[in-house]
């Protein structure tokens, strides 16, 4: 056994671990849990620990359904919500097939193997997300509309204000568990938050936003409140994104910067933003996996629906933040498609997939959409080459369909799996008769 490994059994002793939770996600962005007894760990570490890949979501066909769960010790974290004494662990897993070779099916292995990619042209991938969410006073009730705990805005201080409270008592259980806080804040809609975890490589931030979700979601429960993820829960008010802040670094230099150049944008920072652009509408539907994510990006609220970039331009889908000339190390470019109820790893392996794609193909950066992308008319935007991204889940599909970049990235089972999936959710909301629809016809027709 290696140190880390170790460092894990000893650690079991010490805090009087009784259970060990072994995490994975399945494609669609679950989590996955199996609890083993203290004792397995060491065979797990060894060996992996067998399961029925056919039962998890996209994972393997009925004929092949044998997989192991193998525990990252790097991962290992008492869980804060389960109490100390006997206390309850988690790691997350690597999936492996029985021969030992990566499972393709496994978003963790797909993310990898895009960061290995990077790593052969000498970059490590970094990405800082802006998390939104909800809060509302009652757990879900089919056909009831939701409450939110507060009415607050945008960076509001209120007086006893629940989202305070809810935040400073999340973020405390996020730093117990390893995960940094840069930012909180309340957001534009009444009862919604925005957290902001620190920068880390991308297979960390993904790992730590499948504990992040978890723990807003543990953390409202005791609180008696009901957290959500959920793109867009109101027609009137803005919807949840996740944009993600990113740069490539080259050992402890920012590969993005260069000083002195326009918004100190290095020509590798300005080919992975082309490559960003240029297949924006392919990897949509995986950074926007829902019917309901494409009601967010329908423009309004703050969420983009161009394809475009700007410097200080909140219509920009891809933006330069603003920062002091002397932080160069933090010269990033943001994305603001991204919403958090994707797979974090999937969509982290498919934008950072169209960034390398620009770096080796020299794709050019096209101009800059100074204006307003949402106050031009349709024929400006056309003029100025400016694209709108997918309008549905189904026009999403449809150039995922044909996108060789997609098929690349995700490897052709989870490629294949996805849009099946994809494709069924569509037809299912399709053939669905909504409120809308009677709202409007019922007294007319
Ligand atoms: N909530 C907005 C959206 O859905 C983003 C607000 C912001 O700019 O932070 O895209
Ligand atoms: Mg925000
Ligand atoms: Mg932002």
């Amino acid at each position: 056994m290696g140190k880390q490994e170790d460092f894990v059994i000893r650690a079991l002793e010490e805090r009087d671990v009784r259970f060990v939770r072994l995490w994975f996600t399945d494609v669609l962005g679950s989590l996955k849990s199996v609890a083993v007894a203290p004792a397995e760990l060491e065979g797990a570490f060894a060996e992996g620990l067998g399961f029925d890949g056919s039962a998890i979501e996209g994972f393997a066909r009925v004929q092949e359904a044998d997989m192991l769960v193998k525990p990252d010790p790097a991962t290992f974290q008492i869980l804060p919500w389960r109490g100390e004494g006997p206390a309850t662990a988690r790691m997350f897993c690597d999936i492996e097939m029985p021969d030992g070779s990566p499972s393709y099916a496994d978003p963790r292995f797909v993310l990898k193997r895009t960061l290995q990619a990077a790593g052969e042209k000498g970059f490590t991938f970094y990405t800082h997300p802006e998390v939104e969410f909800y809060l509302f006073k009652h757990p879900p009730e089919p056909g009831v509309e939701p409450v939110p705990v507060d009415r607050s805005g945008f960076f509001d201080h209120t007086a006893q204000s629940q989202g305070a409270d809810f935040r400073r008592e999340a973020i405390t259980m996020l730093e117990s568990m390893g995960i940094s806080v840069e930012f909180s804040h309340h957001e534009g809609g009444p009862g919604q938050q925005e957290i902001d975890l620190r920068y880390a490589d991308a297979l960390s931030t993904a790992d730590n936003l499948m504990t992040f979700r978890t723990v807003i979601r543990e953390v409202a429960l005791s609180q008696g409140i009901w957290a959500t993820f959920m793109p867009k829960p109101f027609t009137t008010h803005p919807g949840s994104a996740m944009h993600t802040h990113m740069s490539l670094f080259e050992g402890d230099q920012n590969a993005f910067f260069e000083a002195g150049a326009e918004y100190q944008l290095s020509p590798v920072a300005r080919k992975f933003a082309a490559g960003i652009l240029h297949h924006a509408a392919e990897i949509t539907c995986v950074t926007n996996q829902w019917v309901n994510s494409y009601k967010r990006l329908l423009g309004g609220g703050e969420a983009p629906s161009y394809i475009s970039w700007g410097h200080n331009n909140r219509s920009a889908m891809l933006r330069v933040p603003m920062h002091k000339p002397s932080k160069g190390q933090s010269t990033r470019i943001e994305l603001r498609t991204v919403d958090a109820a994707c797979n974090p790893y999937l969509a982290y392996a498919v934008i950072l997939g169209a960034g390398l794609k620009g770096i080796e193909e020299d794709y050019e950066l096209p101009r800059e959409a100074e204006d307003d992308v949402w106050s031009l008319t349709h024929r400006e935007r056309r003029a100025l080459g400016i694209d709108p991204l997918p309008g549905s889940l189904a026009e999403a599909i449809e150039v995922a369909e044909g996108s060789e970049l997609l098929a690349d990235v995700l490897g052709e089972h989870v490629y294949d799996f996805f849009l099946r999936n994809k494709r069924s959710e569509w037809e299912d909301y399709r053939g669905h008769v909504h409120a809308y629809e009677r709202d409007r016809m019922l007294s007319v027709i």
